[in-house]
């Protein structure tokens, strides 16, 4: 048992205190949230998924039988951004980023994946592979006129070269979209797994599906908390009805631990929309699978 209760844990990530150099995994929180294009309020998110953290450091995971917070993890905290100004603030992540070979970012909104991803692509020397889970493609061209938010960012990161749309597994789709961007990010070579799909077959199949996409190539995995249904987590910006169920996505992240990881962030959290903090919850556990998974002592 841990020796003080779980709500009295220091307010870091699992309560976490270890220095970065004796970590493998760095965890950061990006107050980003201008590039949303409808509810604002993710730049609070990291915040509450530190706060929510806490209710998982009294015990091992149970499936892969590690407590990530004894693992080579650190919390670095939050990152600079440039108040008001998203091509600033892009430039500042990006920058930051780049100091770290294994991040882990509390979002904010999706646009920070996009200087994440040029961070590590430039890091890693070639596109990435990408598993990403999500309500919405974010491959439109721009967001209402604004060329970098949070809606293109996956336009931007296959035309710049970060990822490879043809080792990209996009998982939850069901939003409202223009024909012609569903079908350029089809086109492009993306795998989409919508909702429905996820609905009817089963976490094994889709898993196994994401592992033949992605192969053995490095990979990145970009979580919009709004893949997850409103049901399970309304304090995001877009919400989108008949999406997964939190046990949907464990029982699917389980199954990837054949993937070779590089990075991950988990964006779109806003807090005041949320309700008994059940979404900070959710975002906070996603991130505990993936270290338990990604961290573990391997044979
Ligand atoms: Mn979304
Ligand atoms: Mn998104």
């Amino acid at each position: 048992m841990a020796t003080v209760p779980t709500f009295a844990v220091p307010p870091t990530f699992l309560g976490i205190l270890r220095a970065p150099d004796e970590a493998a995994i760095h965890i950061a929180g990006i107050p980003f949230d201008i590039g949303t294009t409808n509810r604002s309020g993710a730049r609070f998110g990291p915040p509450a998924i530190r706060a929510a953290s806490r209710m998982l450091v009294d015990g091992d995971h149970p499936h892969w039988w590690v407590d990530p917070a004894a693992l080579p993890v650190c919390d670095i905290g939050d990152f600079d951004i440039a108040l008001g100004d998203i091509a600033n603030s892009l430039a500042l992540i990006q920058g930051q980023a780049a100091a770290h070979a294994h991040l882990v970012a509390l979002g904010g909104d999706h646009s920070i994946s996009l200087p994440l991803l040029r961070a590590r692509a430039i890091g890693n020397g070639a596109p990435l592979a990408l598993v990403h889970f999500d309500a919405h493609v974010d491959t439109w061209p721009d967001n209402f006129g604004q060329v970098y938010a949070h809606g293109s960012v996956f336009y931007h990161a296959i035309e710049e070269g970060l990822i490879d749309p043809k080792r990209t597994v996009q998982i939850g789709i069901r939003s409202p979209v223009q024909k012609d961007v569903y079908d350029w990010t089809r086109g492009k070579g993306v795998t989409v797994i919508t909702a429905q799909d996820v609905h009817e077959t089963t976490p094994h199949a889709v898993a196994q599906r994401v592992t033949e996409v992605i192969g053995n190539a490095p990979a990145y995995l970009s979580f919009d908390i709004d893949c997850l249904d409103p049901a399970f987590a309304p304090g995001t910006g877009t919400p989108e009805i008949g999406g997964l169920a939190s046990w949907q996505v464990q029982a699917i992240l389980r199954r990837l631990e054949a993937l070779t990881f590089t990075g991950m962030d988990i964006v779109e959290v806003a807090p005041a929309y949320d309700s008994a903090e059940i979404t900070a919850l959710a975002a906070a556990t996603m991130v505990w699978e993936y270290l338990a998974m990604v961290a573990r002592p391997r044979a």
